[in-house]
Formats: C-alpha cells, sequence, structure tokens
C-alpha cells in the first residue's frame, strides 16, 4: 500500500519563529483569562488572527467549549471532522447541540474521497493501522480544512491525559503553520462536570453507558470504573493520540512569558 503523505507543505522556518512571537505576546496576555474572554479576543478578528476555526469531535466534554462560543459569537466557524466511522448518536448529537445552542457556522470536514479509495479502499484499515486510519480520515482532512484559517481551537485540557500535562493556552502548530488555541487548557474534570450542570447542557447519550470519552465507533470503548477518562480510546493497544495534537509538532510558547 503506497504510504499516506500530509497534505499541507511546513512552513518556513522564518514563519515559525514569527508565529512563536505571537504565541508568547498573546499567552501573556490571555494566559488566566476566562475561557470565555479567551474565546472572545480569539475571535476579535486583531492584528494577529484574523479567521479561527474551532474544531470539535461533538464528543462527550465538547458541549463546553461550544457553549462559550455561543456566547461569544453564534456565527463563528466550527468544523467537525468526519472520518465515516462516528458512532450514530455522535451525528445526532452533533445536530442536536448545535440547534440547542443557536450555532450557524458548524461545517462537516469529510475525507478526500480518491484518497480514502486509494489508501482504504474496503474501511478496515483501522484494524491493523490505526496511526495510518487516523493520518488519513483525520489529520489529513484537518490539514485540507485549515488552509484558510491562520488560527484553530481546540478542546483540549492538562487534565485530560499524561499526553496533555503541556497544553498551553496558546501554542503554535508548527506542522502546520498556524496558532493553536486551548481556552480550557486548565480546566479540571470537575470544573468541566460544574459547568454542565451550571448551563444545563446537552449530553452527549454515550456517557451515560460509560464513554468519557468519545471517538470512532471502531476504536471507543466504555471505561471502567477507576480508569483515566480516554482508557476506552484505542484500548489494548499503545495508541494514545489520533495524531491532531501531535505534540512534536507544538511548540509550547509559556517558557518565556515574564
Ligand atoms: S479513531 Fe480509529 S476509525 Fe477513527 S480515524 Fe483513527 S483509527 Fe480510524
Amino acid at each position: 500500500m503506497p504510504s499516506i503523505k500530509r497534505p499541507s507543505s511546513s512552513p518556513s522556518p522564518s514563519e515559525v519563529t514569527r508565529l512563536e512571537a505571537v504565541a508568547r505576546r498573546l499567552n501573556k496576555a490571555w494566559s488566566g483569562l476566562p475561557a470565555v474572554e479567551i474565546l472572545r479576543n480569539a475571535f476579535a478578528d486583531s492584528a494577529f488572527i484574523k479567521n479561527p476555526v474551532l474544531v470539535s469531535s461533538f464528543g462527550a466534554d465538547s458541549a463546553v467549549l461550544l457553549h462559550l462560543l455561543s456566547l461569544v459569537d453564534q456565527s463563528a466557524e466550527v468544523v467537525f471532522l468526519d472520518t465515516g466511522f462516528h458512532f450514530d448518536e455522535t451525528l445526532a448529537y452533533r445536530s442536536q447541540l448545535t440547534r440547542a445552542l443557536g450555532l450557524t457556522g458548524v461545517r462537516v470536514a469529510r475525507v478526500d474521497p480518491l484518497e480514502a479509495k486509494r489508501h482504504d479502499a474496503q474501511g478496515r484499515l483501522h484494524r491493523d493501522q490505526a496511526d495510518a486510519c487516523c493520518q488519513l480520515r483525520k489529520v489529513n482532512t484537518l490539514n485540507r480544512h485549515l488552509r484558510m484559517n491562520d488560527a484553530w481551537i481546540s478542546g483540549q485540557r492538562q487534565a485530560q491525559s499524561s499526553t496533555r500535562v503541556e497544553v498551553q493556552c496558546v501554542e503554535v502548530d508548527r506542522l502546520r503553520g498556524k496558532l493553536k488555541i486551548n481556552p480550557l487548557a486548565q480546566w479540571s474534570e470537575n470544573e468541566i462536570a460544574t459547568y454542565k450542570v451550571a448551563n444545563d447542557l446537552l449530553e452527549h447519550p454515550l456517557v451515560s453507558q460509560g464513554f468519557w470519552s468519545v471517538g470512532c465507533a471502531p476504536c471507543t470503548s466504555p471505561v471502567m470504573f477507576g480508569e483515566a477518562s480516554r482508557a476506552g480510546r484505542w484500548r489494548g493497544s499503545a495508541k494514545l493520540e489520533c495524531g491532531l495534537h501531535d505534540r512534536t509538532h507544538i511548540i509550547a510558547s509559556s517558557e518565556n512569558v515574564a
């Protein structure tokens, strides 16, 4: 099988240096602000960020960031990466939550059909090459969508897993040459749960069945008592992340913040 290539080209070193300077400046100004203010700043059409997009999986905790966004701008751009393997419950939840929050800018980014036909015509790549499947169905799809955006916003939090403890408010996505903003970086599990209840947010229907983190159906299982929230993702394998948030390509730019 031919290897699956990333469709985007890497940014130049000078562009990465420029983005690092911007990220340091924004981190200094935004770290410690309430998440809703971080979102407000990100969508304020500043000199630093012109057209951000919020990337949402419409998963177990997605309602929090989407609700905060609805308080800032209901027409803001949101993208959902449709891998072709989502639970029916997730697709239904996406529609229900979008309606409930009055969001009008939700877009669906789909896998390139020619690429899918070339690399995964049978739809079985996830069975023994999960990294390649995520590259095809998630990473490349996001890369293509982000070509028109200079920043993206995610719901990543430090408390979610050992792979995310270094997540900062503003980072540089070196692979794509974008700023990456994580308004919930420092929120605890308890703060997420409290916010959901306080704002009566619609819950993903699979949460009540033990799915504390919801990804693609073939790669997600319920979490047992005492396990971490992402323990049900790619259960039985060493894989912990899909590659969208590959931290080897992320520069956390807070180290130099005064
Ligand atoms: S989570 Fe599983 S099905 Fe979804 S893109 Fe990754 S390997 Fe493929």
